[in-house]
């Protein structure tokens, strides 16, 4: 048991924090207050291999793994969370299902541009009618010669509708299995193939810089060659993904649990009431040596989630618990944090708003807290 970072690790994690110190907080605020995507911070983000990071050399990326993956998003998450979504989904998303179920030729044809950052690409699972109950699935495809017609909707989808997104993921229904229940495939839909719809991007209450839109799916045509993986694995597959997605998402809560701590200590200690800093009360400090308990103990969670999946160990309650153990105490920290500002954290030039914004998201997005608990209770036998 030894959860401290190698050196390369520590390194990783430091220049990850000094871009989002030098490069990222100081133009955020403006792209979050006009929903704007900051393409110049992704652009420099794939200049520094983030988007490769998991993934094989071969394929253009940087041959580190998930962990490194999640270090990143952790550091980025400490000063902002709608650039740490749009690298989460890319890499754990996006460009994941392709590495881990294409063929050869998929590889080749999406994944470099993928891994460099270059093109984003979008999952897409939930629809409008149905999310936590992927089994609920409408999308229906089906194929006619040697090719895929797909009819349905997509809802909240990230990184769907950006300049520089290359195609989508599309959870379909492709037919009956033998016993009733409907088989899900994944097929491949590029950006720009007629029938393929991208409606304008939500008005978010949080990550307002990063990209979220509803998809349509009207006769929209692609090669049969399309198909992610083999016909009828598609709920496999993003039971996969979403088992890792959740600790990618658990090192983006602690990263926006921690960035509470930081701002919460600046401000306790210049901050002055009753003639003293705020900080010197032990109500404040209190609060904030809970707020670091919390991120404490929500970071242990996630590194040992990370760990026993790199260990090829079964790793779904650990990610299930970091994930629902992380976005709850983002969320604690966040309110905090806020209270802390007084009536400033409730202005949005502070970061703590931003903050505060960000983090209910968490307990939603990838696997609902109930949807985590349910995980958690049936993997213990319940
Ligand atoms: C900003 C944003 C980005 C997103 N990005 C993506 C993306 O890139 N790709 C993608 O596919 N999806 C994405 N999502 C969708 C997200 O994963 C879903 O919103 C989430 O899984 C919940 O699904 P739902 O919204 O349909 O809620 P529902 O499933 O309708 O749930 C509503 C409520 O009922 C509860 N509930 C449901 N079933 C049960 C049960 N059996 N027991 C107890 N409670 C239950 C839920 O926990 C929730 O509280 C995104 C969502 C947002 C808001």
């Amino acid at each position: 048991m030894d959860f401290r970072l190698t050196d390369e690790q520590a390194a990783l994690r430091e220049s990850v924090r000094d871009f989002a110190r030098e490069v990222v907080a100081p133009v955020i605020a403006e792209h979050y207050e006009r929903h704007t995507f900051p393409y110049e911070v992704i652009r420099q983000m794939g200049k520094m291999g983030l988007f490769g990071l998991p993934f094989a050399e071969e394929y253009g990326g940087m041959g580190g793994d998930y962990f490194a993956l999640c270090l990143a998003l952790e550091e980025l998450a400490r000063v902002d969370s709608s650039v740490a979504i749009t690298l989460e989904a890319a890499v754990s998303l996006g460009a994941m299902p392709i590495y881990r179920f294409g063929t050869d030729e998929q590889k080749a044809t999406w994944l470099p541009r993928l891994l460099s950052g270059e093109a984003l690409a979008g999952f897409g699972l939930t629809e409008p009618g149905t999310g936590s109950d992927a089994g609920g699935t409408q999308t229906r495809a089906v194929l006619d010669g040697d090719e895929w017609v797909i009819n349905g909707a997509k809802a909240f989808i990230t990184n769907s509708g950006t300049d520089i997104t290359a195609m989508v993921t599309v959870t379909a229904v492709t037919g009956t299995n033998p016993d009733g229940s409907k088989e899900l495939s994944t097929i491949i839909v590029p950006t720009g193939t007629p029938g393929f719809t991208v409606a304008p991007g939500y008005s978010k209450v949080g990550w307002t810089a990063s990209d979220t839109h509803e998809l349509t799916f009207d006769d929209c045509r692609v090669p049969a060659a399309n198909l992610l993986g083999e016909r009828g694995r598609g709920f496999a597959q993003f039971l996969r993904i979403l088992d890792e997605g959740r600790i990618a998402i658990a090192a983006l809560a602690v990263g926006l649990a921690q960035g509470c701590v930081d701002e919460s200590i600046r401000y306790a200690k210049e901050r002055h009431a009753f003639g003293r800093p705020i900080g010197d009360n032990q109500a404040i400090q209190f609060k904030i040596a809970d707020m670091e308990l919390k991120a404490h103990t929500a970071r242990l969670a996630y590194y040992d989630a990370a760990a026993r999946m790199l260990a090829g160990e079964p790793f779904k309650r650990q990610a299930a618990i970091a994930k629902l153990h992380a976005s709850t105490i983002a969320v604690d920290n966040a309110r905090e944090a806020t209270q802390i500002h007084g009536g400033y954290g409730f202005m949005n030039e502070y970061p703590v708003a931003r903050f505060w914004r960000d983090s209910k998201i968490l307990e939603i997005g990838e696997g609902t807290s109930e949807v985590q608990r349910m995980i958690i209770a049936r993997d213990l036998g319940l």
